[in-house]
């Protein structure tokens, strides 16, 4: 077991790095106590820190490395666009590759701009429904995380003191500041709940441009979406003159197409980005041609101007190119079973700890929550003071052993993982749970 007390470098790294970062960080995401570790290097699944640890990565830069890290088809791919210029105030060969192979990959997508964040990629679906349907307002289901865009954020950090009645969530800030205004214009609606969802909707029937929804919700449990709450949805948003917008800037690992291809109902428009920059900094929106060419500038002036300096830059449209060539079918049923596999395991060992717990996730994510029975739903899945302290005992636990996680007990598989790394795994997290039922 990793003694904390030796991981001196780092420690001392940190020191420096409070000194010039809010924080001692760029992103909160790598924040941990007492120091965040630091990356000497990754190869396949495996991260080392400068301390020359090693651990199995489950974090996968939040989802974003669908091959892990130095996958050698992209490393080999990148060099060309690295030597020939990274950036151009004019178009490339890649960018129109790239937007080609993915309106192929899903059939809801008729044209499609790239962008360098996920944040961008949902503000800009946001925008663009406001441009099509000239209204104000967006839903959002309650404690959704899309990013940092105003308006995206709204509840996704509510709490019980301030979340409201669940026949009317409140619209809660993220960000101190955030204007009223944009919380005026976020209609917050439960997860799953159809009924309550469409008489919420129905007092603002004349306002939403757009319903925004992740169908397969990280910080709401990694629950999916229920078919019949998706298809009311649709049509809600279809008889409304509203678009139904999907982000699937994690979830579109879960098939060859996205979430979505689980789904009788197709969305207007897909927000995406991680997996599909290769590694690089990307997002993309794609959709229905008639609304993605609000951004068209070239018979009048578009409704949404659309600019972005390092949008489709070439390394990561090369990136991305390689990145889902290299995901087609077989690839990610290969990494769905061996998600399967993850869940059965990590079952298992909490079975075998006789604690309770339980695990959710779909296609190749999981997440375990401290809760005898799975949640359905954000207020369900909201965790108490207990079951943070729990999660955060079994996360340190299997930090010092060998496994790198997302905080909320979150984990996303890569394609260089086998079913190896899948039982080192359950083993490590079975002597968690062990670990979370002695110390609470
Ligand atoms: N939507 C979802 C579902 C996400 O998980 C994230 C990032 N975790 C975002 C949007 C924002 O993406 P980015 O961090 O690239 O801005």
């Amino acid at each position: 077991m990793l003694d904390r007390t030796t991981t001196t470098e780092s420690a001392a790294l940190y020191e420096r790095a409070k000194l010039v970062m809010p924080g001692g960080c760029s992103r909160n995401t790598i924040l941990r106590k007492p120091h965040p570790i630091y990356a000497a290097y990754g190869k396949g699944c495996v991260v080392a820190d400068i301390e020359g640890v090693d651990r199995i990565d489950f974090a996968n830069n939040v989802a974003s490395l669908i091959h892990g890290h130095a996958f050698a088809p992209i490393v080999g791919a990148v060099g060309e666009p690295l030597l020939k210029g990274t950036a151009f105030t004019v178009g490339t060969v890649s960018e129109v590759l790239f937007a080609e192979q993915m309106i192929q990959r899903c059939s809801s997508f008729e044209k499609i701009r790239f962008v360098n964040s996920g944040t961008e990629a949902v503000m800009s679906c946001i925008k663009a429904a406001r441009a099509f349907t000239g209204k104000p307002k967006i839903a959002k289901v309650e404690g959704s995380y899309h990013g940092l865009y105003d308006y995206a954020e709204v509840s996704q950090t509510a709490k019980p003191e301030n979340w409201g009645n669940v026949d009317e969530p409140s619209s809660v800030p993220v960000s101190y500041g955030t204007p009223q205004a944009a919380l005026d214009d976020v209609i917050v609606i439960p997860f799953n709940d159809t009924e309550r969802a469409l008489s919420i909707l129905d007092k603002h029937k004349d306002e939403v441009a757009g319903l925004l929804i992740d169908l397969l919700p990280h910080r709401i449990g990694v629950i999916p979406a229920e078919h019949k709450f998706v298809e009311a949805l649709r049509k809600w948003t279809s008889e409304n003159n509203s678009l139904l917008i999907f982000d699937e800037v994690i979830t579109f690992r879960t098939n060859f197409d996205g979430a979505q291809g689980s789904y009788k109902s197709k969305p207007d428009l897909t927000a995406m980005g991680k997996m599909i920059g290769g590694g690089f900094p990307v997002g993309a929106l794609a959709g229905r041609a008639d609304v993605m060419d609000v951004m068209d500038p070239t018979d009048g002036p578009a409704k949404f101007p659309h600019y972005g300096t390092f949008s489709a830059n070439p390394v990561t449209m090369t990136a991305g190119r390689i990145a889902l060539q290299w995901f087609d079918e077989q690839a990610v049923i290969r990494l769905n079973k061996l998600g399967d596999m993850a869940r059965n395991a990590i079952a298992e060992a909490i079975d075998v700890a006789g604690i309770d717990a339980c695990v959710t996730g779909a296609g190749s994510m999981f997440r375990v929550h401290f809760k005898a029975e799975a949640p359905h739903d954000y207020r369900s899945a909201f965790m108490t003071a207990e079951e943070s302290a729990k999660l955060e005992t079994f996360l340190n636990y299997v930090f010092d052993n060998g496994l790198l996680l997302i905080e909320t007990g979150t984990g996303f598989l890569s394609t260089p993982m086998k079913s190896a790394d899948i039982e080192k795994m359950a083993e490590i997290m079975l002597e968690g749970f062990r670990k979370v039922k002695s110390v609470h």
